[in-house]
């Protein structure tokens, strides 16, 4: 009976034709129309096929609007508000350090209107876009000059253009990483034009490594922070002090790539290790690069601070201008730093430091609270409170545990894996980690007042269960 039926569907390539269907490829391209026009035909089959439906409209211009709708409906891919429940506090997958709240009123006071961004409102004359924070950065770091452009690896590409581009960089092989996303830093470094002089083994490098390799070519010496990863063991670097020495002698710049990018000792805080970028600049590095949303908690930038005859020759450097950073992220920059100049109250204010300290115990108790919530949801078998371990991520303090609780839920009706899904694909999406078939949802990452939206998503399961 729905035979007939079936054969007045229109072909795919005809409801192409169609001006609702072109409309959408013109914004999506022609494959993705293609396909999901097909799958909304599949699915049309289907549903004719098992309710036999005779009073629909199957011509061709009344579907291709219901495709088109329908295709719009579901949409390209949007950026989406997301619980981070991963425990991994900078993920570079979900937008890393989340902004305070200072830096969120600073962005939408410039954002719709004009600002003094190019003009000193004093003189009447231009200024540099970077003046605003520079002062901050140098007061901070105690350096001497400093400059901001769109990433930390756009500040490693300008450093290098502007210093080094047809000679030689000296780095030790041990710290040629990868910074994720597939991404190396020697590639990234390459496009700057400068070659680089690889030194040492990758367990061992040595002074006199560095010594040997510089000649006539070199312009300058670079240290890279292996923030993502440790070689244990065997090993041997040199230290920051020992490599400015020679950079010294020679009268090379030495540069320190430091990425993780703490403004201050986050030792207090827990965690070890990471590089604070005045110190690099008094052990004697002349340049230091870092992230501006990794550990300083603040938006996405490259800043770099160090000698003002080194910073004078970025800034003037054609790629400072291809790489500056916009309005926003300016306004954002500044307001995150001047919470730096009141380090009693940041731990309050800056919300990844909140995050990183807040106490084990608070956890436990938010946790045992949320396990006892979710056991009441129809599609979990089991919730309860464990004690687990987060990192910071982003390719800061590898290795390095942070003590964390986190609900383990077993689902009922699905799999751990289809569970995972639903959950990062409603709204607000929430993500997880997946350990021994059971799903956890670790509070080290999760703001206190997203709590209660966590027990939601799970009620909303509910309902669309069966
Ligand atoms: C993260 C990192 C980078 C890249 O920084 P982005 O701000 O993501 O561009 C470069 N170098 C090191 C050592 C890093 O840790």
């Amino acid at each position: 009976m729905a035979d007939p039926l079936l054969r007045r569907i229109p072909p795919v390539h005809q409801l192409l034709t169609e001006p609702p269907l072109k409309l959408c490829e013109a914004q999506l391209g022609h494959a993705l129309v293609r396909e999901q026009t097909r799958r909304y035909l599949e699915k049309l089959r289907y549903q004719l096929r098992t309710t036999g439906k005779h009073d629909m409209a199957l011509d061709a211009g009344t579907l291709a609007c219901q495709i088109a709708a329908w295709i719009q409906e579901q949409g390209a891919p949007r950026l989406r508000p997301v619980i981070n429940a991963t425990g991994i506090l900078l993920h570079t997958g979900l937008g890393r350090a989340p902004l305070a709240q200072e830096a969120i009123e600073a962005m939408v006071e410039v954002a719709g209107g004009y600002s003094s961004l190019e003009i000193d409102l004093e003189s009447g004359e231009r200024s540099q876009r970077v003046l605003a924070v520079q002062s901050l950065l140098c007061e901070l770091t105690g350096a001497e000059a400093a400059t901001v452009v769109n990433n930390n690896a756009a500040a490693t590409v300008v450093t290098l253009a502007a210093l080094a581009a047809g000679r030689e960089v000296i780095v030790s092989r041990g710290e040629l990483i990868e910074i994720g996303g597939s991404f190396r830093l020697p590639d990234v470094m390459a496009q700057s034009g400068a070659l680089l002089h690889e030194v040492g083994t990758t367990n061992k490098t040595r002074l006199e490594d560095y010594v040997q390799a510089i000649g006539p070519q070199t312009a300058a010496l670079l240290k890279v922070h292996t923030s993502n990863y440790r070689i244990v063991g065997f090993t041997e670097e040199v230290a920051l002090r020992e490599l400015a020495r020679v950079a010294q002698q020679h009268q090379l710049p030495l540069i320190h790539d430091i990425g993780s990018g703490a403004l201050v000792d986050w030792e207090p805080f827990g965690l070890r290790g990471e590089p604070v970028a005045a110190r690099s600049l008094a052990d004697g590095a002349d340049l230091v690069l870092f992230s501006g949303d990794k550990l300083l908690g603040g938006p996405q930038c490259g800043i770099i601070v160090g000698r003002q005859g080194l910073v004078s020759r970025i800034q003037k450097h054609p790629l400072s201008r291809a790489l500056r950073i916009d309005k926003l992220t300016l306004a954002a920059l500044h307001a995150t730093l001047r919470l730096y100049q009141r380090p009693d109250t940041l731990a309050q204010r800056l919300p990844l430091l909140k995050l990183v300290t807040t106490p084990p115990d608070v956890l436990r108790e938010r946790a045992t609270r949320l396990a006892e919530q979710l056991k009441n949801a129809s599609t979990v078998r089991h919730a309860e409170p464990v004690a687990d371990v987060s990192y910071l991520g982003g390719g800061s303090v590898p290795g390095q545990a942070i003590a964390t609780w986190c609900v383990a839920i077993e689902p009922r009706t699905v799999s751990v894996d289809q569970l995972a899904k639903q959950l990062r694909t409603g709204q607000p999406a929430v993500v997880g980690r997946i350990t021994r078939q059971r799903l956890l949802l670790d509070l080290r990452s999760v703001f206190p007042d997203q709590d209660q939206s966590i027990v939601t998503r799970f009620q909303e399961l509910n309902e669309s269960e069966p």
